[in-house]
């Protein structure tokens, strides 16, 4: 018995450009009065508000 292969279903395509769909973006951490970089961490994506989706125009 042969098997067709179908393709895998692509996924919707309104993945979040700026967070590709995670909700999460890095961001630069400052602390003090020269804005020394002190690292990293994920903060809330505006683009789509955290959702991973773009915004519908
Ligand atoms: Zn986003």
């Amino acid at each position: 018995m042969a098997r067709t292969e179908k393709p895998a279903p692509a996924p919707p395509s309104t993945a979040c450009p700026t967070c590709k769909g995670s909700g999460e973006v890095a961001r630069t951490v400052r602390v003090g009065r020269k804005h020394r970089v002190v690292g990293q961490q994920s903060g809330l994506c505006l683009t789509c508000l955290g959702s991973g989706e773009a915004p519908v125009e």
